[in-house]
């Protein structure tokens, strides 16, 4: 048997399916990850990645924080790949209960993916800190410097930056999605990014299935570990 049929009987079999994906899962559709040769921290920059991204610098670098945001964490031009597609097609048929995510891009809801557990927040919110007015991310987009509300208020994304909590009810959903599940496929994240990669655990149920470009730390803990694109390797899944 094949690893594309062994993943085949597997979805088969299972009736609630939950997904746990990265940054890995977005870059079939052009946005960077992280921690990959070409991920935003090979990339050079005045301070490092995780320091932009940290709520202190927020704070203390309101501009700098922008400019880099409104670079390299907007990209509106991104749709959805296989793999977003081919979840929000489970999901409609019945087999998928949850995606839980660490990406802010929204490209599951376009695929038409309903239940998105956001762990990270999304670009596509942004709060005044002053009257709580939301702003969407075109609107950060056009904005120059700090963009402001009209009640004069700073504006701030609703992402988690470093040094933020998550919102516990996003926490508490994905843990009892993933307690319920009977199939747990995780896929396009290093794992390394806590206390998100930690909600794995909570998986009791029969099948564990990772897909990743490169090797995780949960590699040899799984029915079964493909090492492929997560897009390639979905699109060849039937529902
Ligand atoms: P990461 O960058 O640490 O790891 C990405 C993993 O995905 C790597 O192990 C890589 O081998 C794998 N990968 C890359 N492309 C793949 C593909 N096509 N198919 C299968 N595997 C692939 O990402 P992470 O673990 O999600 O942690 C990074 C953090 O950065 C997250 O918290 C996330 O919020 C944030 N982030 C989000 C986006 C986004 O929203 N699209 C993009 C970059 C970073």
């Amino acid at each position: 048997m094949t690893e594309i049929e062994a993943l085949q009987k597997m979805v088969d079999e299972s009736r609630r399916i939950v997904f746990f994906g990265g940054a890995g899962v977005s870059t079939e559709s052009g946005i960077p990850d992280f921690r990959s040769v070409d991920g935003l921290y090979h990339q050079k920059f005045d301070y490092p990645p995780e320091e932009i991204l940290s709520h202190g610098f927020f704070v203390s670098h309101t501009a700098e924080f922008y400019d880099f945001y409104r670079e390299k964490m907007i990209c509106l031009t991104a749709m959805p790949n296989a793999a977003h597609r081919k979840l929000a097609e489970m999901e409609a048929a019945g087999k998928l209960s949850a995606v839980i995510t660490q990406n802010i891009d929204g490209l599951h809801q376009m695929a038409g993916s309903k239940k998105v557990l956001e762990l990270h927040g999304s670009i596509h919110r942004n709060y005044c800190r002053k009257c709580g007015h939301c702003f969407s991310a075109d609107e950060i987009l056009r904005s120059q410097g700090i963009p402001r509300c009209t009640c004069g208020g700073i504006i701030k994304p609703d992402v988690v930056l470093y040094e933020e909590s998550l919102d516990s009810g996003t926490i508490d959903e994905s843990v009892r999605s993933i307690e319920e599940a009977d199939m747990l496929i995780i896929a396009g994240t290093s794992l390394t990014v806590y206390p998100a990669a930690s909600l794995i655990h909570y998986f009791r149920g029969k099948y564990l299935v990772l897909i990743n470009r490169d090797p995780t730390p949960m590699d040899d803990k799984t029915s079964l570990t493909l090492h492929g694109k997560v897009g390639e390797v979905l699109s060849q899944i039937k529902v």
